[in-house]
């Protein structure tokens, strides 16, 4: 049989060579500003480590929040990770001083360039705008440091001021500029555009940071990356301010199995990943949450068992052991005669087609939902995987 997968993927029409698309994870960072959130530095730490492990290009920290943060960000450093580490701060000479205090080769600073960041927050005009970003890179590049810029707000700012920011500090050396949807506003054609126009006018590598307040993160991460993006910033179950951002599990799988991009990551770590955050944040995941909930590999309905039964693959687009989740399945009401005669075999009882159908008409009539589950291993499974 043809891989059951095949004609949806001739509609995602991967490319010959797919691009490398590269990931930041801020859950440092970013993922501290969700509310209730703040790790302790040995948390930091292990999740640095985690990430690490993961394969992650790039890890963000800030150091400008605290001492504490200060010494998280100092002793992440000097584990010597393979991910860079990315010490973020305000574009102010200041936050740089303390990002060289960490010994930070990377470091990242944001300033917001809309009118209504520039009149309302930071009070300064587009002129002042542009000689602060211009004077950040220039502060950073002579103390030998790599610099990502952050035009915050950058979906919401005039474009021709953005363009100006953006092809002033590709002269002044930076060496990313991360193109923010800060307020999580644009749809998927709307970030393409907001890249492609940066795009046209600078070479410096790019990065999408996206907020999902109307849950377009994750569309609008792959659609900055069609516009010209290669990094795609995340977070551990896509904690964040507000809404947060797209969250690792997500982008992650997508790169490997819809976008093909060539990468190392131990996707079956992810549900680890997330269960240490829940652990530190006491912040449950949903349970439909894609790849890492807990109903992410849950099969009910009868007829869906019994299809999973013969083949999982004819309800699950990617096998659970892949991403380090299980496939369960419940039995209750909607088990249907396939359930309950597999659930009969369980239970040692002799199955026949009349005892079946009793067996699910009790299920139906005890009205009591979901009765039990039970995880479901397969031998096709690894056959998949080692496919991959
Ligand atoms: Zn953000």
């Amino acid at each position: 049989m043809k891989d059951p997968n095949h004609y949806a993927n001739i509609y995602n029409a991967y490319e010959k060579n797919p691009k490398k698309i590269r990931v930041l994870d801020s859950t440092l960072r970013e993922g501290e500003q969700h509310p209730g959130v703040s790790f302790t530095n040995k948390q930091r730490i292990q999740i640095a480590w985690m990430l690490d492990y993961f394969g992650v290009d790039q890890i963000e920290i800030s150091p400008i929040v605290s001492k504490d943060h200060q010494e998280a960000t100092k002793t992440i450093i000097k584990q010597g990770l393979t991910a860079d580490i990315v010490s973020h701060g305000r574009a102010l000479k200041g936050d740089i001083d303390i990002s060289l205090s960490c010994d930070a080769k990377w470091c990242a600073a944001y300033l917001g360039i809309s009118d209504i960041h520039l009149k309302e927050k930071l009070r300064i005009s587009r002129e002042e705008a542009l000689e602060r970003a211009v004077g950040t890179v220039e502060y950073a590049k002579s103390h030998g440091l790599k610099i990502r810029f952050t035009v915050e707000d950058g979906s919401r700012a005039e474009p021709e001021f953005l363009l100006e920011v953006c092809k002033a500090i590709e002269d002044a050396g930076v060496d990313r500029i991360s193109l923010p949807d800060t307020v999580g506003i644009l749809r998927p054609i709307g970030m393409y555009n907001f890249v492609k126009k940066v795009r046209e006018v600078v070479d410096v590598p790019l990065d999408a940071h996206v907020h999902n307040d109307i849950g377009f993160a994750v569309a609008n991460a792959f659609s900055a990356c069609e516009a010209g993006v290669d990094q795609i910033h995340t977070t551990i179950d896509g904690i964040g301010e507000r809404t947060g951002i797209p969250p690792l599990a997500e982008v992650a799988v997508a790169l490997t199995y819809l976008y093909k991009s060539p990468n190392d990551f131990r996707l079956d770590m992810l549900l680890d990943l997330s269960k240490l955050i829940e652990d530190y944040t006491k912040i449950v995941p949903y349970d439909s949450k894609p790849i890492v909930g807990s109903s992410a590999y849950k099969h009910k309905a009868g007829t869906h068992l019994a299809a999973i039964l013969k083949n999982p693959a004819a309800y699950e687009p990617i096998p659970p052991r892949a991403v380090g989740n299980r496939r369960r399945i419940v039995f209750g009401e909607l088990a249907g005669k396939t359930g309950a005669a597999y659930l009969m075999s369980l239970l040692g009882l002799k199955k026949d087609e009349a005892g079946a159908k009793a067996v699910a008409a009790g299920l139906k009539n005890l009205r009591m939902g979901d009765l039990i589950e039970i995880p479901l291993e397969d031998r096709l499974e690894k056959k998949i995987i080692n496919d991959k």
